[in-house]
């Protein structure tokens, strides 16, 4: 039978993680012939609730499921880690400035890309779900120089499939029916969901990039603050539908996306769209070969060019901050 997949989960133990666990294990992030070891990863008094999680992971007697471990420390988290998704982070509290978050966070994501340029294998893919996701991925990056800066990915699969759901509903069609969709930018407020290249049913989305005051007073807001509206109707986070995000962003990532379409992720800018190199940004990206590429060649409007530059200025600001408390 075949080797089984080491995938890391930090923060376990939390809402993302409790809804992500068992659908790696269920085989739906690398599919049903490939068998995953489970590696939870957690603070110290994240430990208990991660076994109370492994206790029900081995009541579901996955069979793909070959094995649980559970640490406390980056270094062994990692060891021989082929995924790493990287959900656990700091989040921002009542009165604590942007500095703060940034320097918490670099705290937990520059040890952890340490620990993944020791001891991860060689062909490790990561994914930063924890907030601010861009930025943390930069910093883990930043201390994995071994790794190739293409490994380190940041999530706006969310957001992406938020929009995706949104034109559909306007559409009056099936999300299937609606391809080619953009999430440019930051994974924060400042994100641009671009429809100048989508199609509904094969034919442009022009009904809805005509519309000016819809694009900018409904649509582009809604999907920007869709979690907070979510956290306002549940009184609790969008964690499934965040863990959800994460399972398709790596099984794209593994297995490609479909021909003829794209889907958006943070990857590490090559300067591509005017996004300067080495920022951690979301794209229009195809997967081909195990390996995201950047949808080149889109003509890209003053609208386009206006929002994505507000959330590109946005990622440039967090860059500087953490470059300024020496966490890249
Ligand atoms: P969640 O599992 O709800 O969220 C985890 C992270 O994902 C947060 O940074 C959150 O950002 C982010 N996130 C991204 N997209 C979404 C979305 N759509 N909805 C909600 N969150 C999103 O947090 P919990 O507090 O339940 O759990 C965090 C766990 O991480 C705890 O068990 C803690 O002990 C652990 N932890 C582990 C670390 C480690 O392994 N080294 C380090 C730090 C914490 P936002 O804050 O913006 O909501």
């Amino acid at each position: 039978s075949p080797t089984p997949v080491n995938v890391t989960v930090t923060g376990a133990a939390g809402q993302i993680g409790y809804a992500l666990l068992f659908r790696i294990a269920s085989g739906q992030l690398l599919g049903p012939d490939t068998p995953v070891r489970l590696r939870l990863l957690e603070i110290p008094q994240g430990v208990k609730a991660a076994e109370g999680t492994a206790m029900e992971l081995d009541d579901c007697a996955f069979p793909l499921l070959a094995g649980i471990d559970i640490f406390d420390n980056p270094t062994e988290g990692f060891d021989g880690t082929n995924i790493g998704l990287l959900v656990g982070a700091r989040p921002r509290t009542k009165g604590m400035e942007r500095g703060d978050l940034l320097e918490a966070n670099g705290g937990i994501f520059g040890p952890q890309g340490a620990a993944i340029n020791a001891g991860a294998a060689d062909d490790v893919r990561i994914l930063v779900v924890g907030n601010p996701a861009n930025t943390n991925a930069l910093i883990a990056s930043s201390h994995a120089p071994d790794v190739p800066a293409e490994r380190f990915t940041a999530m706006t699969r969310l957001d992406h499939n938020r929009a995706l759901s949104q034109v559909a509903t306007k559409a009056g069609v099936s999300v299937a029916e609606v391809r080619r969709l953009t999430i440019w930018g930051n994974h924060s407020a400042t994100q641009y969901p671009d429809l100048f290249h989508t199609e509904i049913a094969g034919a442009p989305a022009t009904a809805l990039t005509d519309d000016t005051s819809w694009l900018t007073d409904d649509f582009i807001p809604t999907v920007a603050t869709r979690g907070a509206a979510i956290i306002e109707a549940r009184g609790a986070s969008s964690a499934a539908s965040a863990a959800n995000a994460a399972v398709d962003h790596v099984h794209d990532w593994v297995h490609g996306t479909p021909e003829g379409d794209w889907t958006s992720a943070g990857l590490v800018s090559d300067g591509s769209y005017g996004v300067p190199e080495g920022l951690v940004s979301s794209f229009p990206v195809v997967s081909r070969d195990g390996r995201w590429e950047i949808v080149q060649g889109l003509e890209i409007g003053d609208f386009s060019r206006e929002r994505i530059d507000a959330s590109v200025r946005e990622l440039v600001e967090e860059r500087d901050a953490v470059r300024s408390l020496g966490l890249v």
